[in-house]
């Protein structure tokens, strides 16, 4: 079974119709009569650009974005939805993506699972967004960014528990009444494409809204599930129903600025600053000397035959602008550079300013990849300004930095650290290729895949870099297909994926009640009774499941306890979905009542370290600066370590400062606190640093608060009093 038409008396009321596009096939409904395409095809050109389709917007820039932003949640507060704040870019609360792709995103998966309650219902919100899949057609496009706001209405409906706000028809009209009552859009340009939706192991049915040939909203209808042995299919998946309806929509801040300014790409609507100031420095206006292109005309062009990129130039005859191929590339490679470069500043504020610290490795690595473009691009230009005075004039004219987290000081730090590091790696570059391409024959006309991700992951070089290196050390023939970039910014992103995918192992016990956890009740109980569950040989030793323990397993970077069961010892404590399995060198009989032994001297240990581990980050966060995040930690007995996300090495000072507050920490905070809170509470009360040790598991949060030194979200066994 596939998904039928979306057919709603929404439509039927108001006098659209059904129609298949003669260019995609795809079926749309729309209120003109005589249209034969859906409106996002290529035959469907932009018909706002000089004449614009959102009425009543003469700002342009970060003004034209606050206004529309207004706009669109206020009319979505007037029609009963609560207005949340964003969340941050940075999806500390996921372990399967770094940065925040959709507004959808900050719900998943414990709110679209059903595990936590949303913070408000129906709501509404704009989100900063990150997505770098097309990170290549920025600024070449006229319409992609990287980083974009994502203004959404969600709502979740639970219709077996009689929860139901509301579904596809009330939805349809609110986009529509926006669009025609709210922003004055001629109604004959909406048009409404069917397109189910997957993607995030949910799916549904879904819309496009396509106006004036631009796509500023998707409705989406999340009501299915990857199941495997479900009975809808979209795409080659199966899916089953599930209990919670979720209304995922999504409309692009930027794109309705765009309409709204008509202007000649998307760059010059949301950084006109940025475009104007990047073309004085390039002297872009020497480059049309001579020529007598009028560069608007020119650029409105291309943007509406940006699908047609092979017959580019006989089209832009016919509508009377000549240009040959060299003039157009000699305008719209710088020109796209100068776009491109606001659009990346903009994502790094986003992700610096959250308190990323550029790296090879992870979000880190996402981060150090723009920042690399930017230093390229500005080269490219040769333009005479540090990544620091780029990005102090983006400040000015386009973030609000009263939304970082990090400190205006810190984020130019980092940035002019990581200029440092980019003229290194020119320096030391060429040797490093040279090397890494030696089996490589000199008439070769691509470098292997692999070559390029080692060079990127493990030397910071970008393939597009190590091209040019290789070109000019012999290698002239070599050339880096499109989209490799994109490419390689997925493979970060599906590593993410992986890595949240192996740590659920399973170890195929039979299905056994979650295990009561003793030791969160009482640190300090050392042997209590317990009923035996579970008992299975494993090699040479036995796991025992009880109903009940005070043995802590091993997790969240801390080492298990040890102790014994009935005198057999414990040599291993593990948990696997809420089951604790206990390794001993015996069996037990099942049913049986047996006594538990706790070594109180290995958990003290351990406690110690892992209650100093909390003080020492808090300490080095206070005192390095907001981007100073757990990157791993280990506690055992004998010895704990942390690490930490810092843009330098730690010099002795450092290390000695963040000795003294600690000690000083130990002195004069008596009492720990330790609670739980329900996600959505834990989440509101101390925001997203609290997940310093990884995503959540489940609906509700442990919490360690060492006064207003440190809070953190961990499930390890903490001393009362951190002395
Ligand atoms: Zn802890």
């Amino acid at each position: 079974m596939s998904l039928g038409a979306v057919d709603l008396p929404y439509f039927s009321e108001n006098g659209f119709r059904r129609a298949q596009c003669s260019a995609t096939g795809l079926w749309f409904w729309s209120r003109d009569a005589a249209r034969k395409t859906c409106g996002d095809s290529q035959e469907d050109e932009y018909t706002f650009i000089g004449s614009p389709l959102i009425s009543g917007f003469s700002e342009t820039g970060s003004a034209l974005k606050d206004k529309m932003r207004e706009t669109f949640l206020n009319f979505f507060e007037q029609q009963g939805h609560t207005r949340v704040e964003p969340y941050p870019i940075l999806a500390r609360w996921r372990d399967d993506i770094h940065l925040t792709i959709a507004s959808i995103a900050v719900f998943q998966p414990h709110v679209t699972s059903g595990l936590v309650p949303p913070p408000a219902n129906p709501l509404t919100i704009s989100q900063p967004c990150i997505r770098l899949t097309d990170v290549d057609a920025v600024g070449a496009s006229g319409r992609h960014l990287t980083t974009f706001e994502m203004m959404a209405h969600h709502v979740f409906n639970r219709p077996k528990d009689g929860e139901v706000h509301y579904w596809m028809n009330e939805c349809v009209e609110f986009c529509d009444r926006l669009f025609t009552a709210a922003l004055g859009i001629d109604a004959n340009e909406i048009t409404y494409v069917e397109n189910p939706w997957s993607g995030g192991g949910n799916a549904g049915a879904a819309v496009e809204v396509i106006v004036g040939g631009l796509e500023l909203a998707t409705l989406v209808f999340m009501n299915l599930q990857e199941d495997e042995d479900g009975d809808v299919e979209i795409k080659g998946i199966k899916y089953s129903e599930m209990d919670l309806q979720i209304i995922d929509t999504g409309y692009g801040l930027e794109r309705f600025c765009w309409a709204a300014a008509g202007t000649p790409t998307i760059y010059e609507a949301i950084y006109p600053e940025s475009v104007s100031w990047l073309k004085e420095l390039t002297g872009f206006s020497q480059i049309l000397e001579g020529t007598d292109i009028n560069l608007d005309e020119l650029l409105g062009q291309m943007s509406r035959l940006l699908a047609l990129r092979k017959v580019l130039i006989t089209r832009l005859a016919e509508r009377g602008v000549e240009i040959d191929e060299q003039t157009l590339l000699s305008v719209s490679q710088p020109l796209s550079r100068i776009y491109a470069i606001p659009d990346h500043m903009h994502a790094l504020c986003n992700m610096l300013g959250d308190g990323l610290v550029p790296s090879n490795a992870k979000a880190g690595y996402l981060a150090r990849m723009l920042i690399r473009r930017v230093l390229r691009m500005r080269d490219e230009l040769g333009l005479n300004v540090s990544l620091s005075d780029l990005a102090e004039h983006h400040l000015q004219f386009n973030f609000e930095v009263s939304r970082m987290k990090q400190t205006t000081a810190g984020f130019l730090q980092i940035l002019q650290l990581e200029e440092e590091r980019y003229n290194i790696m020119l320096r030391k570059g060429e040797n490093v290729v040279k090397g890494m391409l030696k089996s490589l024959p000199l008439d070769a006309v691509e470098i292997p895949d692999e070559i390029l991700f080692t060079l990127n992951d493990t030397h910071g070089m970008a393939p597009a870099l190590v091209i040019g290196i290789a070109k000019s050390s012999g290698w002239s023939n070599v050339s880096l297909r499109s989209g490799f970039a994109a490419e390689l910014a997925q493979r970060h992103a599906s590593q993410a994926k992986q890595a949240a995918k192996s740590t659920s192992k399973k170890r195929g016990l039979p299905e056994l009640p979650p295990t009561k956890k003793l030791y969160y009740d009482d640190v300090w109980m050392t042997n209590h009774n317990a009923e035996v569950l579970h008992c299975s040989k494993e090699g040479d030793d036995w796991l025992v499941v009880l109903n009940q323990t005070c043995l802590y397993p091993e997790g969240g970077g801390q080492a298990c306890d040890l102790g014994s069961i009935n005198g057999i010892e414990v040599v291993n404590v593990q948990i696997e979905n809420d089951i604790i399995i206990h390794t001993i060198s015996n069996s037990l009989d099942v049913g049986t009542q047996v006594s538990v032994e706790l070594s109180i001297d290995r958990r003290r240990q351990l406690m110690d370290h892992h209650t100093a581990v909390h003080i020492v980050g808090g300490a080095a966060r206070t005192l390095l600066g907001p981007h100073v995040y757990q990157a791993g930690a280990n506690k055992n007995t004998d010895s704990a370590r942390l690490d930490i996300t810092h843009h330098s090495r730690l010099s002795r000072n450092d290390l000695d400062e963040i000795e003294k507050l600690s000690n000083q920490v130990l002195q004069e905070i008596k009492t720990t606190e330790k609670m739980e809170l329900p996600r959505a509470q834990a989440d509101k009360e101390f925001g997203f640093d609290l997940y310093q040790g990884g995503a959540p598991k489940g609906g509700d949060v442990r919490i360690l608060k060492i006064g207003e030194h440190d809070v953190q979200a961990c499930g390890g066994t903490h001393h009362d009093e951190p002395a």
